[in-house]
């Protein structure tokens, strides 16, 4: 054909009777309300398939005859009724309805900052687990009633889509979203226009859109600088999310901290308390305190008040998930913020500091900016408390201001449809209001075997008939031929789900060793290679373009698919998103997960597929170090228990892969294949139903939420509101306060006068007789105090007992005297240490200054 193709889209429109159907969907309500999705997809499969379940996509292209037909059809309208009237109660419900205790005022707002948010297939600016979890965050905010707005960039591109040739080899392809095709509109000012907001750059100023999304009650504002007033360069700033280089990457960050904390204020928004979720939106403390201190307030007194209601949350312990920036770079960026401010280039550059580095380092500008910080697992909160030592450099890791929250996951999104009525039935109605109560999941035992079976079927069938159609579309693609298709596909039969299935999907990250399962090739044909036990392994998953290594575990595991005797029975689907994922976690009968210890800060997968009732076969790393339980009548899945730390790599490897080796041999397959005579092994069900009781109530994201509201958000919200009032009196004065300690400190120290008593009767009086030279603080300034325990106990929480000594006076060479009389409560062997550090009453954490000094 010849000449121009001019394109054209034409648009129905839709009946009055349907108006409602725009609504519901402009708002992500419908990514985890099912009925909602049902009424899209129930007017034509086919485009909701072909409109990646977007509703919005959907109803540009809706056939009119279709839709006026629809306008008709009672069934239809009675099932958009009760859509509409669910989301309208939903909609209705107070602000703060679900939140305990009344912790915040009419006036406090969270604001969540994070790069990428993942809320379902529609809206693509998510890449894996970060951007999951911060959606699931704004669901449970929305189902709280918190109040709460979520800020992000929005991507023209998002992330890339996957598809691999039959080698395994990745191709990422990216495509141009077409925003009126998402569930996001212009934020509009009040005059109808759209808002811009100015971020300044060195040399100019470049604009961002605001759009907004609506996720139930709570609203999320992304900047997009994709406008005709930005140069070329500068539009791509937006263009893709990971993408670029490391100058793409800081102005992005400055666009999300610097443009995100501006665009609240030209919105006439407030935030009282600002969660940094991941170093990304770290810059956001820099533009606070820039606008603090052109208020007159000083650099250590702004920083100060900027970071007592910052909450900061870091997610990964491996180095390249912590962005630093080159010291020139910084300065390209930020040397005109230094000199608004009338402040050093070093101070700027102390912030970010790292020992033994000249970079600037998002996850330390957090900390120092930051009041609240925690880790997303008790392991992660550890290993976080280790890495960021330097940032307390005198107080013990176990002791140090990081804490943690662990991870959960929005059950509504995640769990199955086809469990929603019939835990109605057994846990009764309001079951997912009640979803953190443990003893209302005790119903889960009460479901019948059978009928639970039939369930974990009907959800596997599910699963192979999409796993079919994509491996035949990949399998068509590569030219392969429909003969060995056949082959390919013989275990993946929806006719015959009583395949034992394991999935494994997650980013190919090196550390999370996706091809651990093929250490001994031999010894897995072994275990999977039995024609009555058949075993069908589910792979799927992303490489990060840039990651040539996790690339190149992609080619592996497609190599050892080809084999001959692995051939059907470990395929590797690809295109791993939310709609894959939601189907593989709920369809599998295990999820495999073999991380390098300690390297999974948490991990969420494995929840969502516990909550389903897969069971679990993991390495005791991040969140399944507290989700494995093996306490009741049975497991609720298996545990790989780290190989010692002092192994080499491919010796901890070799241990690890054994263990999982004998799992699946020993305890997997034989339970699972040990079927009575209704068809199914009633030991596997009581397992599965474990994992649903003992998971779903703990490692939900209500869970989770619940726990940032009470130990993070509410008491961010007060400090903030304290240290902010009578024009920053607190700030002002903890940060003099703290110039007054550290100038001090290094001249403080401690002796002891008396002679340690070594040994007493139960009953009697230890005396302890210290003096300390406090170089120029007072006693006011400081703390002194003997902690008492078993030895040993050193360094665990909890079984350490601390008794301050008191002042009495001065000693005749000019030092304080601290003395404390004590009767041991315990018989035995016990052990002491004093120490001193400073205290201040309006501290945040006792030991946030850094400072301590032990006899
Ligand atoms: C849940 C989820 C993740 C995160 O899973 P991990 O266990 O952290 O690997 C990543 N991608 C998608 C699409 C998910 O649904």
């Amino acid at each position: 054909m010849t000449g121009t193709a001019y394109q054209l889209e034409v648009n129905p429109q839709i009946p009055e009777r349907l108006e409602r159907l725009e609504e519901l969907a402009n708002n992500l309500w419908y990514s985890w309300d099912r009925p909602t999705q049902g009424l899209f997809a129930s007017l034509s499969h086919p485009l909701w398939q072909a409109s990646n379940h977007n509703p919005k996509a959907f109803l540009k292209r809706a056939d009119q005859k279709r839709l006026e037909a629809t306008a008709e059809n009672p069934v239809f309208l009675a099932a958009l009724n009760r859509v509409v009237s669910n989301y309208d109660s939903y909609h209705e419900m107070p602000s703060m309805a679900h939140v305990h205790g009344r912790p915040f005022k009419e006036d406090d707002l969270i604001a969540y900052f994070c790069a990428e948010f993942g809320f379902h297939e529609s809206l693509p600016i998510y890449s894996g687990g970060l951007g999951i979890l911060a959606g699931d965050h704004c669901k449970a905010a929305s189902d709280m009633g918190l109040p709460f707005i979520g800020i992000g960039l929005l991507y023209r591109q998002g992330y890339f889509q996957q598809t691999l040739n039959a080698d395994g080899q990745q191709h990422a392809t990216y495509n141009d979203s077409d925003f009126d095709d998402l569930p996001v509109s212009p934020v509009l000012d009040a005059q109808g226009q759209e808002v811009l907001v100015a971020v300044d750059f060195p040399g100019r100023t470049i604009q961002a859109k605001l759009w907004e999304v609506k996720v139930g009650h709570v609203r999320l504002i992304l900047l997009d600088t994709w406008l005709p007033q930005n140069s070329e360069r500068d539009r791509e700033i937006t263009h893709r999310l990971y993408g670029g280089d490391k100058t793409t990457r800081i102005e992005q960050e400055i666009l999300l901290g610097v443009g995100g904390a501006r665009a609240l204020a030209l919105l006439g928004l407030k935030p009282t308390v600002w969660h940094v979720n991941e170093g990304h939106a770290a810059f956001l403390i820099l533009e606070r305190m820039r606008s603090l201190m052109g208020n007159g307030l000083p650099f250590a007194a702004a920083l100060e008040a900027v970071a007592a209601n910052v909450v900061f949350t870091t997610h990964t312990p491996v180095p390249a998930g912590h962005d630093h920036f080159p010291e020139e770079m910084i300065r390209h960026y930020f040397s005109a913020w230094c000199h608004e401010l009338g402040i050093s280039f070093e101070q700027l550059m102390a912030l970010g500091a790292e020992p033994g580095k000249t970079d600037l380092n998002m996850t330390s500008l957090a900390v120092r900016g930051s009041r609240h910080h925690n880790g997303v697992s008790r392991i992660h909160g550890d290993v976080s408390a280790d890495i960021c030592r330097y940032l307390w450099p005198q107080i013990e890791p176990y002791e140090n201001p990081m804490d943690y929250v662990t991870n959960g996951v929005h059950l509504s999104t995640f769990l199955a449809p086809e469990w929603f009525e019939t835990f109605e039935r057994y846990l009764g109605i309001g079951w997912r209001e009640r979803q953190t109560e443990h003893a209302s999941w005790d119903g889960i035992k009460l479901i019948p075997d059978a009928t639970f079976w039939s369930i974990r079927q009907q959800l596997k069938s599910k699963l192979l008939k999409l796993v079919r159609e994509r491996v035949r579309e990949q399998h068509q693609r590569n030219q392969g031929s429909p003969a060995h298709l056949d082959r390919l596909l013989k275990y993946a039969d929806p006719d015959n789900p009583n395949v034992l299935t394991i999935g494994f999907a997650r980013r190919f990250a090196t550390y999370k060793r996706a091809a651990l399962l093929f250490q001994d090739p031999t010894w897995l044909r072994e275990i999977i290679g039995q024609a009555d036990r058949p075993v069908l392994f589910l792979f799927a998953g992303k490489a990060h373009p840039a990651d040539l290594p996790g690339q190149e575990i992609i080619r592996k595991i497609a190599q050892m698919a080809k084999l001959p005797e692995f051939e059907g029975r470990i395929l590797l689907v690809e295109g791993y998103d939310l709609h894959l994922s939601r189907s593989l976690v709920s369809g599998v009968d295990v999820w495999l997960n073999n991380p390098i210890y300690p390297l999974e800060a948490s991990g969420t997968s494995g929840m969502k597929a516990a909550m389903n009732g897969a069971l679990n076969l993991s390495v005791l790393d991040g969140w399944w170090g507290e989700g494995y339980d093996e306490t009741g009548e049975v497991a609720n899945g298996w545990a790989i228990k780290p190989a010692p730390g002092h192994l080499g790599d491919a010796e901890r490897d070799a241990e690890e892969a054994r263990t999982l080796y004998e799992i699946l041999q020993d305890q997997v397959i034989p339970t699972y294949y040990h079927t009575g005579p209704m068809g199914y092994s009633p030991e596997w069900v009581a397992m599965s139903k474990c994992s649903i009781a003992t998971i779903a109530p703990r490692f939900n994201v209500s869970r989770m939420v619940g726990e940032y509201v009470k130990k993070f958000y509410a008491p961010a919200a007060s400090h903030g509101r304290r240290y902010a009032e009578d024009d920053f009196a607190v700030a002002r004065d903890v940060a003099e306060w703290k110039a007054r300690v550290r100038g001090a400190w290094p001249g403080v120290r401690l002796h002891r006068l008396d002679t340690a008593e070594r040994r007493l009767k139960f009953g009697g009086a230890l005396h302890i007789e210290v003096a300390v030279q406090l170089n120029g603080l007072g006693a006011a300034d400081v703390t002194v105090e003997a902690l008492f325990g078993r030895p040993g106990h050193h360094g665990s929480i909890g079984r350490v007992r601390h008794y301050p000594l008191h002042c009495s006076g001065g000693t005749a060479s000019g030092e304080a005297l601290y003395t404390l009389e004590l009767t041991p409560e315990l018989c035995g062997k016990l052990e002491y240490r004093i120490r001193i550090f400073p205290t201040h009453p309006a501290l945040i954490h006792k030991f946030e200054t850094g400072l301590m000094v032990w006899l």
